[in-house]
């Protein structure tokens, strides 16, 4: 059984799986490439803990609702087609992803995982007294402004027990903070959490730390994998070499850079926005994560904070913020909900959702007996992170998963 397991990452997917690990009584050295944890894509993301919204992207109808909203100054999505093999092979990927059978299949692998990640986390704050993350309870309201959007959601509501449709009073009397917003009704969800991402990241740090059997290399990126035979043996980290027993790389949307020869990682950066927005006594916040499903932009109380998150821009690895896009969000936000908060001192943040064309993360091993992967999980790694974590340290022990692998595994990809 493995004694000792390095993971390549210190967001929030390396950092679950290893507490995870750790919780199973396996060491672990995590590497991670920045001089502090949880500071890329998992640093200010949009908060919610979505575990029943968990449809990927890639929808049937999407392809041509894209070209419309490209069309438009305040499109959720913006695409710069490069001159890059891998954006076109990912974009081809994602459409063929889109058929409503894909969509459909996809998405029950992504609502097992999620929901294993809602009992994981439970059980880790519970049993373990993890917090110190503005974790809540608050429920989802998700918010639609179009008849035709309404109705083509009402009728795809599976799930009469955790979702309720509402029309537009019962949702205004429910979430004051909508008063005066033009939409024609909700979907609402209570089950649904919120939390502090970046937050998490450092609880489970601590944890970690206080546990004695995790050692940080903080500041130290991985250069390259030594392997031979079918197994790795070693990373590189500039000038000094680590031996390694089992090797996980869950480096987000930087993982394939570290790609193996033989390993396949479908994945784009897809890069998105949020506004972080101090609430005061004066202010008044919806207190349910609301997504304006409409605009695409969605609004989570994070204690003291409203988390307003959106966008999806296709147009490579730069990183960089685009202005524009941060004034159509504030401008939507202060639109939506102008009372919510002091804009004038909202902090403005990119990430990048390290996505595959499915939606659906690779979670497990690879064609490198120790070599392990866990990454891709697009717009919902905070929601999954848990899970995968615990599925990753089953499989690496040996167990039996708390749940069917199909579809989640890499060979799936
Ligand atoms: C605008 C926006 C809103 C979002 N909202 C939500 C939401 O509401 N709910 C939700 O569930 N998800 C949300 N997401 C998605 C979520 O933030 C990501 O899926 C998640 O953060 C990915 O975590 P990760 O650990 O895989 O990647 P990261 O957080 O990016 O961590 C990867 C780490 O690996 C390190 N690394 C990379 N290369 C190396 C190397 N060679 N050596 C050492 N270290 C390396 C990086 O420095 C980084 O710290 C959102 C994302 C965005 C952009």
């Amino acid at each position: 059984m493995a004694q000792r397991v390095c993971i390549i990452g210190g967001g929030v997917v390396g950092l679950a799986t290893a507490y995870a690990l750790v919780r199973d009584g396996i060491d672990v050295t995590l590497v991670e490439a920045r001089d502090a944890l949880g500071s890329e894509t998992s640093f200010a993301n949009g908060g919610q803990l979505s575990y029943r919204y968990v449809t990927p992207l890639a929808d049937a109808g999407v392809p041509w609702q894209a070209l419309g909203w490209m069309l438009r100054g305040d499109s959720p999505l913006k695409l710069r087609p490069r001159l890059d093999p891998a954006q076109w092979r990912w974009m081809a990927a994602f459409i063929a992803a889109c058929r409503t059978s894909v969509n459909r299949r996809n998405g029950a692998h992504l609502l097992r995982l999620a929901l294993l990640s809602q009992t994981t986390l439970r059980i880790w704050r519970e049993e373990d007294h993890l917090d110190g993350f503005e974790w809540r309870r608050n429920g989802k309201l998700v918010t639609f402004r179009s008849a035709s959007h309404f109705a083509h959601a009402r009728q795809r509501v599976a799930d009469a027990v955790h979702q309720q449709v509402l029309g537009p009073n019962e949702c205004t009397t429910l979430e004051p903070a909508l008063a005066g917003v033009p939409f024609v009704g909700g979907i609402y969800t209570p089950d649904e959490e919120v939390a502090d991402c970046h937050g998490f990241c450092l609880q489970l740090a601590a944890r970690l730390r206080a546990s004695g059997r995790c050692e940080f290399l903080l500041g130290r990126a991985v250069t390259a994998i030594e392997h031979a035979d079918g197994a790795v043996h070693a990373i590189n980290l500039g000038e000094q070499r680590v031996e390694v027993e089992h090797l996980v790389i869950a480096a987000g949307h930087r993982s394939v850079a570290l790609a193996l020869p033989g390993v396949r990682m479908p994945l784009y950066p897809l890069k998105g926005y949020s506004l972080t927005v101090p609430i005061d006594a004066r202010h008044r916040a919806p207190e349910l994560s609301i997504t304006d499903y409409d605009r695409k932009v969605v609004y989570a109380r994070i204690g003291e904070q409203l988390r307003v998150a959106a966008m999806v821009d296709i147009v490579g690895f730069d990183p960089a913020p685009d202005p524009r896009r941060l004034a159509l969000i504030r401008r939507q936000a202060m639109e939506t909900f102008p009372m919510a908060g002091d804009y004038d001192r909202a902090v403005e943040w990119a990430g990048m959702r390290p996505a595959t064309p499915s939606g659906v993360p690779l979670i497990g091993a690879s064609p490198y007996r120790n070599l392990w992967l866990n990454l891709g999980h697009g717009a919902l790694g905070f929601t999954l992170a848990c899970g995968s974590g615990r599925l990753l340290s089953e499989m690496i022990r040996q167990r039996t998963p708390s749940i069917d692998l199909q579809g989640l595994t890499p060979r799936a990809a």
